[in-house]
């Protein structure tokens, strides 16, 4: 299964704590993590193996959504950070509505992205 992490710049760090929380779940041989380039480094540095995509700003978004809508990534936990715009805003809500339009699960926050993972720990 492959799942998507994506944090803006203000989020990185709640996202690698929240890796390092759950990396039992996340380590499983069944899921796959891709990651937008910049997040996918950091999450590399704290002992995650990730497929990493373009950085946000430059179509990292636009190419998880892509994958979205071919049916490749499942689920997506975007860690975004609502206090700050952002040069890619266009590729971030493109993101969201594919996530809809395909129903995929998407948690743009960590309790949703916790909840998530714990039904998914539920059905191992
Ligand atoms: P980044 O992209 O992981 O390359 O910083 C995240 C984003 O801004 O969408």
């Amino acid at each position: 299964m492959e799942i998507a992490i994506i944090a803006h710049d203000s989020k990185k760090a709640d996202l690698v704590k929240f890796l390092i929380k759950n990396k039992t779940v996340l380590q499983q041989e069944k899921i796959k993590l891709i990651a937008t380039g910049t997040t996918g480094g950091k999450a590399e540095e704290a002992g995650f193996k990730t497929k990493r995509m373009l950085s946000g700003p430059l179509g990292g978004d636009a190419q998880i959504a892509g994958r979205v809508a071919e049916g490749i990534t499942k689920m997506v936990f975007f860690f975004k950070d609502p206090l700050s715009s952002h040069p890619h805003e266009a590729d971030i809500n493109m993101l969201i509505r594919v996530c809809d339009v395909h129903n995929v699960p998407l948690a743009t926050n960590e309790a949703t992205a916790q909840l998530l993972l714990d039904a998914i720990g539920l059905q191992s």
